[in-house]
């Protein structure tokens, strides 16, 4: 199975920022929606099939979110979030009573930042909801978006309970704020662990394939093996 990598970032306009994960058994399909003045890509993740899906960190700008469900014709079961940060996370609240459905994850440590995340708010200008998941996730468990089942790593450093979602049949992952193409997460708030992020970097995601493929919390998408060629912080 191959995932073909289109734009991941750059624009605001969500119809050209799809790529899909190709094969016999499974048609996944991903849409950029760049959130929040920190232009994270928040992603609507479904199954072509049943076009069931799922919003991944939805940061805010809900109504754009919304629009691109709407674009997309699918059918958002579940809203699943890499960490606490409010540009992640943000308007998950909003969305998640807006469409009827459950927040789920990120890890029990990140509790903090969700629940603190009207004074993030505070911090940055922004406008967010206290946010309170009905579950949390942990390092292997796994869920699903239709048909795909998408494994949980929890890579801690950046936040405490940041976790990192893979789909091993289409070589494909979210990532969150952890890797990024020819850069790592920022390490540099109180509560952040540097040598515990680069050891869930080399432990987790650097035994991944080459050729499997991720979104980042912002910027372009990568793969594991444009990373081992080129990022200078995981040498
Ligand atoms: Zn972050």
């Amino acid at each position: 199975m191959k995932i073909r990598l289109g734009k991941a970032a750059g624009t605001r306009d969500t119809s050209g920022l799809r790529f899909m994960a190709r094969g016999s058994k499974m048609r996944l399909q991903i849409a950029i929606i760049q959130v929040t003045p920190f232009e994270q890509n928040c992603a609507l993740i479904w199954d072509e099939d049943s076009k069931a899906a799922a919003v991944i960190d939805p940061g805010g700008d809900v109504p754009r979110i919304l629009a691109a469900i709407q674009e997309t014709g699918v059918e958002v079961k579940d809203i699943f979030l890499t960490h606490g940060h409010i540009d992640h996370a943000g308007g998950a609240a909003e969305l998640a009573e807006k469409l009827g459905i459950k927040i789920t994850g990120p890890g029990i440590e990140d509790e903090f930042l969700l629940s603190g995340m009207a004074e993030q708010g505070k911090m940055f200008g922004l406008q967010a909801r206290d946010c309170a998941p009905d579950s949390w996730l942990k390092e292997g468990d796994t869920f699903t978006i239709g048909s795909a089942v998408f494994n949980v790593l929890h890579c801690p450093g950046h936040t405490p309970g940041h976790m990192v979602f893979v789909n091993h049949a289409a070589n494909f992952g979210v990532f969150g704020d952890v890797l990024f193409r020819n850069s790592v997460g920022r390490t540099d708030f109180p509560y952040c662990d540097g040598p515990a992020m680069i050891h869930a970097i080399k432990t987790k995601l650097m035994i991944l394939p080459d050729d499997f493929a991720f979104i980042c919390g912002h910027g372009v998408a990568s793969t594991i093996g444009a990373e081992r060629r080129s990022n200078p912080f995981i040498r």
